[in-house]
């Protein structure tokens, strides 16, 4: 996001607080959404996954009360929610509000002790929701930091991060991992995170795209995709049983050498379900030492083969991600893959500075002749993780 529209989405957090609450806030914080670079569905897995924090945020205006009740607003849904602290429920919780609302029981649970009052929220976002960019994270992370502060918990990051899983587990009911969260609370500017689902451990390396004149395109496919629904939990299921068959706790334990032996055991279906994991694994961790050792270009191949693998073994593509990716490949992009959950949502290719342009108007072409929807084509640029915000006048 360039210096200026973020100023914008800053004030219009301030303004948008004081119209809704009659008020100033006490402070701004922020948190962006996330781009998978790659490792899709292997955070329930137990393994790796490598994405980064994009220039597209959430920001949250807060103010502490002085009684119970807790009053949320967004810029991009009518009305006022209320409720108080003392009547959170998860199951009674729905819509938008249990995004935040989540976050305050999800926080309740982790620090019984701590003395809460109510709070006045007010969310404005440029994240755009349920294209796959993880606009639930950006809301659970920007509130997860603003009350950590506001009322002193002292919690870290990776406890701020499993507290917005809870949210999303317990009172939105999507049985999402912690990728998501973890990006956006812990991403750098032109760096990824390195995510071991298993220890939870991090660590940032640093793309170098900028200095290869590279740079990433999000295609946005406009079509819908909800992880709350069948797919992704069938896809779990499939998983789960994988695992059990072979006799490890996660499929995380199991690396190229025992797919024959998974082929033998398990149905054709869960097979492609697991080797999909199994080597989505390994292409994280080449993604990063060839990162490491070769340079940005060098990732791109490994970007194609994962869209691969999710079309044909874990068949969570569409379409219209097949497309994106498929034109963006024909128009010269070095990688590109579906990314995020799958049944839709956007996909990314890796292009040179010089290439996006081109790259952009072909997709959106081949999109137009296909008949199917206009998508949404951006650059993103890998950006720091939530932090609290100065005053836009300051
Ligand atoms: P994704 O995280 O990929 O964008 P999800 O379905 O996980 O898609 O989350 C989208 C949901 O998150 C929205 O339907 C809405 O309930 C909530 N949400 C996202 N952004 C906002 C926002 N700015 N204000 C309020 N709720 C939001
Ligand atoms: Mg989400």
């Amino acid at each position: 996001m360039t210096g200026s529209s973020h100023q914008d989405l800053l004030q219009q957090g301030t303004d948008f607080f004081a119209s809704e609450f009659g008020i100033q806030p006490a402070g701004l914080w922020s948190a962006p959404g996330r781009v998978n670079i790659i490792g899709e569905h292997t955070d329930y897995n137990d393994g790796f996954a490598f994405p980064i924090a994009i220039d597209k945020r959430t920001v949250v205006a807060a103010r502490c009360r002085t009684d119970r009740t807790l009053r949320v607003a967004s810029s991009a849904y009518p009305g006022v929610v209320e409720t108080s602290l003392d009547g959170l429920d998860p199951g009674s919780l729905t819509g938008w509000s249990a995004y935040p609302l989540g976050v305050v029981w999800a926080l309740a649970q982790a620090a019984p002790a701590a003395a809460f009052t109510g709070v006045d929220l007010a969310l404005s976002s440029d994240v755009p929701a349920g294209a796959g960019l993880s606009s639930s994270a950006a809301v659970e992370c920007s509130v997860a930091l603003a009350l950590n502060e506001l009322w002193n918990l002292g919690l870290g990051r990776p406890e701020l991060a499993r507290i917005g899983q809870l949210a999303e587990n317990v009172v939105v009911g999507a049985p999402t991992g912690i990728m998501d969260q973890s990006a956006s609370l812990l991403g750098k500017p032109d760096h990824g995170i390195l995510l071991d689902c298993r220890t939870l451990q991090t660590e940032s390396v640093a793309l170098g795209f900028r200095d290869a004149g590279l740079g990433l395109l999000v295609i946005d496919t406009r079509t819908s995709h909800s992880h709350a629904d069948g797919g992704y939990a069938s896809r779990r299921r499939s998983c789960e049983q994988g695992a059990r068959v072979l006799g490890v706790k996660a499929l995380r334990d199991l690396d190229g050498i025992d797919l024959p032996r998974a082929a033998k055991l398990l149905d054709q279906q869960t097979f492609r379900r697991v080797r999909h994991i199994v080597t989505e694994n390994q292409r994280v961790l080449d993604t990063v030492a060839a990162l490491r050792t070769a340079g940005p270009s060098a990732t791109g191949p490994f970007l194609s083969a994962s869209h691969v693998s999710m079309r044909d073994d874990f068949e969570i593509s569409t379409p219209e991600l097949d497309l994106a990716v498929s034109s963006a490949q024909d128009l010269g992009a070095l990688g590109a893959r579906m990314t995020g959950g799958g049944f839709g949502g956007a996909a990314i290719a890796l292009v040179r500075d010089g290439d996006a342009d081109t790259v952009a108007a072909g997709i959106a072409r081949e999109f137009f002749r296909a008949g199917f929807t206009a998508p949404h084509i951006f650059p993103v640029s890998a950006s720091a993780g939530a932090r609290r915000e100065q005053w836009p006048s300051s």
